[in-house]
This record gives structure tokens, C-alpha cells and sequence, in this order.
């Protein structure tokens, strides 16, 4: 006999759940790309991507991963040499970082371990010890999917800002963006990087940028600009084909729209962001009810927490045989531990993370947290009783 006979559930942290609405809308034959109804749809994402982003500012979109839009980011901002500190709070903060360095420019971290958020009184202290502004941005992540730490992005500006210091905030918002509430100019972030595949339900494929006029000047003199990652033609072309420095991702593109239609126009942006903290409250509650004798949640302040991706760690090497178990015999995918150990070792094997972003109904949510509780519980591994009654309980409050 199987379970494992149905749709699978798929969650990782990224790429997320495709919903079918999206996969449909992509089912079509290839259009006339210079003129029609594709150039007439491609200029309604921008204002949609905007509103998912809160800003006035530019959006511009690369056929990249979010690798790509990461050296986008850095290629239209810096010049060689350039200076920046780089919060650090997993895996993905010093992913950007590397690749900074990799590009010719000097980067210095704030490292703030992998439990806990970026903590804004460092970074004031830090930026006041600059006196001469040599630092030409402060770069960080919203979420960190490797951690799950979500960094609080306006105090992180208010530290920038206290201490009168003239650095540019850069942001990756590439697991965040749709899940966890963004509001870009009011938090004043000058340049947010994002990509498709995560809270904006596309396949992956599209990197996108997000820029304000300080950032747009600063470009003017950055020498790492080169011609693929210029935003500037992008954001202002004078044909079309120059908003993607090409040929369009023209399937994308199709895909986006319904996502955009289905986030922005059918769900709201303010009710995804409410969506996403209850399935996460949700998860939380399930895994305290499990109690520390199975798993504890690697981020202990709930209010540094992410809203899209839960990073658990369990007591003894039970991560990846349960992970197997919930693969094989009842057809849910979690997510391995990513940058924090090797895999093989006892540490990787102890780490498991869910992925909650995105196209995800209370049925989804129950069943990852149900199908986890199923396979402790055939694995023989210790752990309290309760835990889907407890995430239940948060799903059902009235407030909605
Ligand atoms: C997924 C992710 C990336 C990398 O995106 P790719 O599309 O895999 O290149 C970067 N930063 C964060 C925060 C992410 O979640």
C-alpha cells in the first residue's frame, strides 16, 4: 500500500508552488514580439510590481534569477574600490556580499550569527564611527531563507538616518517580497532587489529591480555598469526591446500577469501580507506544541521571524529521515537546511525548513503541518501531542 497518491505538496522555500492559473496562462503560442497585445500587457506589470514593492520609484525586470538580480543591484550601483557594510544574518546576506567582492568592491560585515535579526544599534554605532562617509551603502536582506531571520527593514533606515550618515539602503527582498509586509519608500530603501519564483508565484526566470532617484544618480557615475545590467534603458526604453535588453521572456511574462492579477487585484497586497503571518503564526504554534524534546524554531523573538520560510532544528539527527519519510511516503517536500552545514554531517541532518510562501490555502498549510506530525509519529521520534490541534486554533481566529 501507499499514501503517497494525490498532488503532491511542495514546501520549500522557493521556487513556490505554481498556482495552475498561472501555468495556464503561459500555455500559449509565441506572439508577434514588436507590436500588439504582448507590448500592450508588458506595460501593465510595471504599476502592479510597484504596489507589490510600495514605491513610486522605477521597477525594472531582468530575464535572471535572483543571482542575477543580485549583480544587477551591485553593477548599477557601485564603481571598483567602493566601500559598503553588509548586515549579515545567513546564508543569502553573505551570498551578496561574496559576490560584491567578487565584483571589485570592499566590503565589511556585521555578522549577526544565524538566530537573530540585524540589530540597528550596531549598525548606528558602526555608521557613526565613519566620518568621512566611506561607506557608500549598507546592503542587507529582508528575509535571510537560509535562517529565516527577517531583519526590521524601517529601523534598520532609522539607524542609517540617526546617524546622519548619507549611505544608500539596499535591500533583498527576494524571499520577502508579497509575503512579508514591504513598503519600500516609506522605509526608505533606495534600491530592492526580487525575483519571480518565491512569494510572486512565476516560474523562475525574472529578476526584478526596484530603484529611487538617489539611486538613479548615484548610477550616473557607478563604473560597474555594464550593458546587460544597466537599468537605465530598462526602466526608460525607447523600443521595446530594450526593456529586457533582448528578446522578452515572453511565457513569463504571461505567467506574472495572472500572478499580479491574483495577488494585486483579487487578493490585495495588505491581505497576502496578513495571510502569510497567520499560516506562519500557524507553523509556529504546531512546533512549540511538538516541544523542544523533537524541534525548536531557529529564531526564538517572533517578531524576527519570517512570514515565508521556517527554518526548524531538531533534537538529534531526525531532520532528514523525517524529511524522507514525509517525501516518500506521503508526497510533501520540506526543505533541507541550506549554508550552515555540510551535508552528511549530524548538524545538517538536525535542520529542516518549511517554505510557506506564496500560493498556499489553509488545506496546504494543514497538510504540511498534519503530514510532519504524521511522520514523527512513524518515526518513533519523541514529541508532545496537540500540534496540529494548536495550529488549527490559530488558522480559526475571528479576525479576518
Ligand atoms: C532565493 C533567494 C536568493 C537567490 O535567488 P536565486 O533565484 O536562487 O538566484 C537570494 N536571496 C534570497 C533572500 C533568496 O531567498
Amino acid at each position: 500500500m501507499t499514501l503517497n497518491f494525490g498532488r503532491p505538496q511542495l514546501s520549500i522555500p522557493g521556487p513556490s508552488v505554481i498556482p495552475d492559473r498561472v501555468l495556464a496562462a503561459m500555455h500559449r503560442p509565441s506572439p508577434n514580439i514588436y507590436e500588439g497585445e504582448l507590448v500592450d500587457m508588458t506595460t501593465t506589470l510595471y504599476p502592479d510590481l510597484k504596489t507589490v514593492a510600495q514605491t513610486k520609484g522605477k521597477a525594472t525586470i531582468y530575464i535572471s534569477n535572483g543571482h542575477g538580480a543580485w549583480e544587477a543591484a551591485i553593477c548599477n550601483s557601485f564603481s571598483k574600490g567602493d566601500k559598503v557594510l553588509v548586515l549579515v544574518t545567513g546564508n543569502f546576506g553573505l551570498g551578496w556580499a561574496t559576490m560584491a567582492r567578487e565584483l571589485g568592491i570592499e566590503i565589511e560585515l556585521l555578522d549577526f550569527g544565524l538566530r537573530r535579526a540585524a540589530d540597528p544599534q550596531q549598525v548606528l554605532d558602526r555608521l557613526k564611527r565613519d566620518k568621512f562617509h566611506e561607506i557608500k551603502a549598507v546592503m542587507t536582506v529582508q528575509t535571510d531563507t537560509a535562517t529565516s531571520a527577517q531583519n526590521g527593514i524601517a529601523a534598520l533606515r532609522s539607524a542609517i538616518d540617526d546617524a546622519q550618515h548619507p549611505a544608500r539602503f539596499m535591500v533583498d527582498c527576494i524571499a520577502s517580497l508579497g509575503c512579508d509586509r514591504h513598503e519600500m519608500d516609506n522605509w526608505g530603501v533606495d534600491v530592492m532587489v526580487a525575483a519571480c519564483q518565491k512569494g510572486l508565484m512565476t516560474p523562475p526566470g525574472l529578476g526584478f529591480l526596484f530603484f529611487n532617484e538617489k539611486a538613479a544618480e548615484a548610477q550616473k557615475t557607478a563604473d560597474l555598469v555594464t550593458p546587460y545590467w544597466d537599468w537605465h534603458l530598462r526602466s526608460k526604453p525607447d523600443r521595446y526591446y530594450q526593456l529586457f535588453g533582448g528578446t522578452p521572456p515572453v511565457h513569463l511574462l504571461y505567467g506574472l500577469r495572472e500572478a499580479l492579477n491574483m495577488l494585486v487585484h483579487e487578493e490585495g497586497i495588505q491581505a497576502a501580507w496578513a495571510r502569510h503571518e497567520r499560516f506562519a503564526r500557524a507553523l509556529w504554534a504546531a512546533v512549540e506544541a511538538w516541544g523542544e524534546q523533537a524541534m525548536t524554531l531557529n529564531i526564538a523573538a517572533p517578531d524576527q521571524r519570517s512570514h515565508a520560510v521556517t527554518l526548524i532544528r531538531t533534537n538529534g539527527p531526525q531532520a532528514t529521515p523525517l524529511r524522507q519519510w514525509c517525501a516518500q511516503k506521503a508526497g510533501l517536500t520540506l526543505g533541507i537546511s541550506l549554508g550552515i552545514a555540510d551535508p552528511g554531517s549530524v548538524e545538517f541532518d538536525s535542520m529542516f525548513r518549511v517554505g510557506h510562501m506564496g500560493h498556499l490555502n489553509v488545506p496546504m498549510m494543514m497538510g504540511t503541518i498534519g503530514t510532519i506530525d504524521a511522520g514523527l509519529k512513524a518515526l518513533g521520534i519523541p514529541h508532545g501531542s496537540g500540534a496540529c490541534d494548536a495550529a488549527a486554533q490559530v488558522i480559526s481566529e475571528h479576525n479576518f
